[in-house]
């Protein structure tokens, strides 16, 4: 959906125009540093050098967030404004504290120059980069037999790294590989013979911040805030116990999030957890912060509520709905909004579809009507459906687990096109499941709160820090949850 550009906006533009040269610098670097982290790093210490000389202005607000606006291209008008944190390492200076210069990046295992490198080609074997380098197939046969370790050394892969340590005389001294992710293996030459150990590498763990507006999608806006697909899924994963992500996304809503990325000898590795993440859905605001209480990292709210509940929010994959589906029909004859008990999820045929809690199956069957339909029933009082299956993957009486699949979208029954028909029930009367109260689970218990309070406060402090402050924010459509001819318009 297009939005235009706001007389707010408009402004905000115009006043920023004068630092645009410098953002766009500021935004390409950011988004560099995970693909070409050294070059990118030059380019900041040119920021700041350029910081330093005074290009800003010295009177910046004292809450300006520490991470770089990104100005997108008028053509991407639809696109989010979106904020993309710069690491740990990188000051962006704001206020008047002195400018110091990024840290060197640590190169902690790099073996000394006279080394041979050699990266393995499609195509080569262990024993033609052995005779490249001037050594036997005996010596090979050695290395690979030498124990558990260096047996996996006969299997190389293009891409695969080694280092040769070989004295011009007395031939060679020792061998590095990439035993996984966090460790080396070396395999070395002494008077007693060839031995392996094993040297751990050090990951550099660095924690970074992103945040972002949706005007079109949540995928755009995270793709803007310099997401990955996963991380946005790993995002709505957190949220998806309050918020429906396949029918209750707004243009407006805002996402900021505290996340860890994993780097190793100054390169980019992939993305660790969410440390901290805040979504406001509809003017609505949900917090969530990574704990462990004993069972493995969770998520829970800066109240101690887990994020987890006993029921799914939407028992489907939001990805695969489309949200324009639009169950709430005006009647054009009776002029009247046709009673509907259910959430309609428009979704591809075969679309899993996952139990929205524990419980056991109480009807599995087909008539005209729901077409192949599922009942569950959990705990005394809640009972969720579903209708108009393509398939159905459990029988009555069957337990489930929550987010088993039990079937899948279809169109049986009274359907004019591939959709899930979603019920719950508490005590015998519909409610919505998209706004029904749903039971938490456990509490942290209290004498764990002092722990999750100290480790979480840093954390949303952080969220406040970049929680986007631009006019878009504030030209938030205030009929956002109008839908093509839905009677609510
Ligand atoms: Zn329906």
């Amino acid at each position: 959906m297009a939005t235009r550009r706001s007389a707010r906006q408009t402004a905000g533009w115009l006043a920023g125009r004068s630092l645009a040269n410098l953002e766009r610098v500021s935004a390409r670097i950011a988004a560099g540093l995970r693909s070409r982290p050294r070059l990118s790093l030059a380019a900041i210490c040119l920021l700041v050098a350029g910081l330093a000389l005074g290009w800003l202005p010295t009177s910046e607000p004292e809450s300006t967030p520490r991470s770089v606006v990104l100005n997108l291209p008028a053509t991407s008008a639809d696109q989010a404004m979106a904020e993309v944190a710069i690491p740990e390492v990188v000051p962006v200076p704001a206020d008047d504290s002195p400018v110091s210069l990024p840290e060197p990046v640590p190169v902690t295992e790099a073996v000394s120059p006279d080394w041979t490198v050699v990266e393995v080609q499609p195509g080569q074997t262990m024993e033609r980069i052995f005779r490249e380098v001037g050594l036997g197939p005996g010596l090979l046969h050695r290395v690979v037999h030498l124990d558990d370790r260096t047996r996996g050394l006969a299997r190389i892969r293009p891409g695969d790294q080694f280092a040769f340590d070989i004295d011009p005389d007395s031939g060679f001294r020792a061998l590095r590989a990439e035993l996984d992710e966090e460790s080396w293996l070396f395999v070395e030459q002494g008077p007693e013979g060839l031995s392996s150990r094993v040297e751990p590498r050090t990951l550099d763990r660095r924690i970074v911040e992103a945040s972002g507006v949706i005007s079109s999608s949540l995928f755009n806006a995270a793709k803007g805030a310099g997401l990955s697909d996963n991380m946005t899924m790993r995002l709505a994963n957190i949220f998806g116990w309050d918020i429906d992500f396949a029918l209750d996304i707004r243009t407006g809503d805002r996402f900021a999030l505290v996340f860890e990325e994993i780097w190793r000898e100054g390169e980019y590795l992939r993305d660790g957890p969410i440390l901290a993440a805040r979504f406001t859905n509809q003017g609505e605001t949900f917090e969530a912060i990574r704990f462990d209480a004993g069972n493995g990292p969770d998520y829970f709210a800066p109240d101690g509520r887990p994020m987890r509940k006993a029921f799914l929010r939407a028992p489907l994959n939001f990805t695969r709905v489309t949200s324009n589906f639009n169950p709430r029909r005006f009647h054009p004859i009776t002029r009247q909004v046709r009673p509907h008990n259910g959430t309609d999820y428009g979704a591809p045929t075969g679309t899993p579809v996952w139990a929205a809690g524990d419980g056991r199956v109480i009807r599995s069957a087909y008539n005209n009507v729901n077409g192949h339909y599922i009942f569950v029933q959990h705990g005394n009082n809640v009972v969720t459906r579903y209708l108009h299956l393509s398939r159905r993957d459990v029988r009555q009486g069957d337990r489930v687990r929550q987010g088993q699949t039990i079937g899948a979208v279809g169109m049986t029954g009274l359907a004019t096109g591939p959709h899930l028909h979603y019920e719950f029930l508490v005590n015998g009367v519909h409610r919505n499941p998209r706004t029904v109260d749903l039971p938490d689970a456990e509490p942290l218990p209290a004498d764990l709160m002092d722990s999750f309070l100290s480790a979480g406060r840093p954390l949303l402090a952080r969220l406040d820090r970049v929680e986007p402050t631009t006019g878009v924010m504030l030209a938030r459509r205030q009929n956002g949850s109008c839908e093509g001819d839905s009677p609510d318009c």
